[in-house]
């Protein structure tokens, strides 16, 4: 019988919920869990969407494909950035490779896939994808059966950063995009006899994180025991593992399943106003202060005498401004280059939290967790409270008596991302439970390619998953994450 691989990508979808709190509730997660190899997944550095599937799905790390979130700056002028979409992807996928040797594959909704490149097969591309107005399928021709089997597909829950009274609609939305990406996906599974590959990734799992967590986490500042949407998440990962039965349902026992994530999530306390601090360490001097709250490249800046400045998201990056790199630099490159990095590194360490108790804060060089960096990376990766906080990029009007903030320059946003996606996979052949340590996302390539008698290139950083290695890597996982 034919060997196929199923990868089911729920993007965000953490182990705590998952294996800790709620297996007993997803029967069919459970089934995959109890005759297969699962755990935690170690996502990338950073842990965010992009560049996270790609670094699993080409198993190199961000510092080789060159890009390290969803903006990235194009070169070292002050303001010129881009959004890192599918052009910006150079290194070869699983799928890439899988096409190459003759299989087919069939992609929905892959993160960093818009605009859409040819494959042996069929895609539908992400939520980066501006608009079902534009070409969002390969082959151009897909595109009217995805409408009609869906009755007008959804790439994301537009909004989804929405206020109170607007909840109700993104609960909606996020339910509605994905049963039509999970009806899709059983079609595709049906009517297309002769697949090898299918991938698909559900973004609700992220958009309901980061808009209904702080209802959910008994833990979480803001939470109020009794709320509306006590159980949202939860009915949510149940509604979701229901459409996995589905779906499952559709293929036969010699397809090998694989379900995962690309980082997990965590409750998020609040924000650190990134430049205002920097402003007042003494690294960021304006000229005058903006008018509204403004992004530091809509701000005046006296670039002359600035050393550094960062930008707000889940983690931060810091830019130094260095001479003969930057337009108008003044860190000299080198010694003074280093040392200034080594001071910033010490200070956010040193940092504590809105009630002066320690924060967990570190910063990462580039170069100390890349193998190579292309592109045109931060200085600086940093990570408040150890993602427990977010890094907010707004300068003020008037400087902020503290830099702690509990409303998001963004729209409302009470999860924050976590180091460990989860990882389950049920080969043909089953099994007992496993439970694996030390799993890294850029195994599942790897892992993939060998699953469908493919050779895996030499130049993929992950590991083959199989009950071997997993035993293996269990009795020596220190070296790995
Ligand atoms: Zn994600």
């Amino acid at each position: 019988m034919k060997k196929r691989v199923m990868v089911i990508g729920l993007d965000c979808a953490t182990p705590q919920l998952v294996f800790d709190r709620w297996l007993d509730d997803l029967p069919n997660i459970k089934r995959l869990v109890e005759s297969g190899i699962w755990g935690k997944l170690r996502s990338s550095d950073p842990p965010i969407t992009v560049p996270a599937w790609m670094s699993m799905m080409t198993s190199k790390n961000p510092g080789r494909l060159g890009f390290y979130g969803l903006r990235n700056r194009v070169d070292y002028s002050y303001e010129k950035m881009a959004t890192a979409n599918s052009t910006f992807v150079k290194e070869p996928t699983a799928w890439d490779i899988l096409s190459r040797k003759g299989k087919k594959v069939i992609l929905i909704g892959v993160p960093q896939t818009y605009p859409p490149k040819p494959v042996n097969g069929e895609m539908v591309t992400c939520f980066l994808t501006p608009s079902t107005e534009k070409q969002f399928t390969y082959p151009a021709s897909l595109r009217d059966e995805v409408q009609r089997v869906t009755g007008g597909y959804i790439l994301d829950a537009v909004g989804f950063r929405a206020d109170e009274e607007e909840k109700d609609r993104v609960l909606k939305t996020i339910y509605e995009m994905t049963e039509k990406r999970f009806r899709l996906a059983r079609h595709m599974v049906e009517t297309r006899a002769d697949w090898d590959f299918f991938m698909m990734v559900e973004m609700g799992p992220d958009r309901i994180h980061h808009m209904f967590w702080k209802y959910t986490d008994p833990e979480h500042p803001k939470y109020v025991p009794g709320n509306k949407y006590e159980n949202s998440i939860h009915e949510y990962y149940k509604y979701v593992d229901a459409r996995i039965g589905e779906l499952l349902g559709a293929i036969d026992d010699q397809t090998s399943v694989l379900i995962v994530s690309d980082h997990g999530a965590r409750g998020m306390i609040g924000g650190i106003c990134f430049n205002e601090w920097l402003i007042r360490e003494g690294y960021l001097v304006l000229k005058n202060r903006p008018d509204k709250p403004r992004a530091v490249e809509q701000c005046e800046v006296d670039w002359s005498r600035t050393r550094a400045w960062g930008s707000g998201g889940y983690y931060a990056r810091l830019m130094l401004n260095v001479r003969g790199r930057e337009p108008q630099g003044v860190i000299e490159p080198g010694e003074e280059y280093e040392r200034t990095r080594a001071e910033v590194i010490e200070k956010l360490a040193a940092l504590s939290d809105h009630k002066g108790e320690p924060m967990k804060t570190f910063a990462v060089r580039p170069e100390d967790v890349y193998s190579e960096v292309r592109g045109v990376p931060p200085d600086l990766f940093v990570y408040f409270g150890n993602l427990s906080w977010r890094s907010v990029g707004s300068i003020w009007p008037d400087a902020p008596e503290t830099i702690y903030t509990f409303e998001n320059d963004t729209g409302p946003d009470d999860a924050n991302h976590d180091w460990h996606g989860i990882f389950i996979m049920r080969d043909a052949a089953g099994g007992d439970s496993l439970q694996a340590e030390g799993l890294n996302l850029k195994d599942v390539a790897p892992t993939v390619l060998s699953l469908l008698g493919v050779q895996v290139p030499s130049d993929m950083e992950g590991q083959v998953i199989t009950r071997q290695s997993v035993s293996a890597l269990s009795a020596d996982s220190t070296g790995r994450g």
